[in-house]
């Protein structure tokens, strides 16, 4: 059996308007509740472009489900 074992990080649900502002970024861009630097950059599906449901954080690595992805799509449909 191998010494390392590999834990995935339980997924947490949140709401991408909830979370703080990074300035000067994309407006997808948001702060990591999780931890001190880092942010959530928001993917795109490669085929449609669609913003992602799920995501993580480019600092601690944290995963989330954005619970308003549907109002994310349709803000951004608006412009
Ligand atoms: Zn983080």
């Amino acid at each position: 059996m191998s010494a390392i074992e590999r834990v995935e990080e339980p997924v947490i649900s949140v709401y991408h308007a909830r979370l703080g502002i990074v300035t000067d970024s994309s407006q997808w861009r948001r702060e990591c509740p999780f931890c001190d630097r880092g942010m959530f950059l928001v993917g795109r599906d490669r085929c449609s472009f669609e913003l992602q449901e799920y995501d993580h954080c480019i600092g601690c690595g944290q995963r989330v489900r954005y619970m308003d992805i549907e109002q994310m799509r349709e803000k951004e449909a608006k412009g």
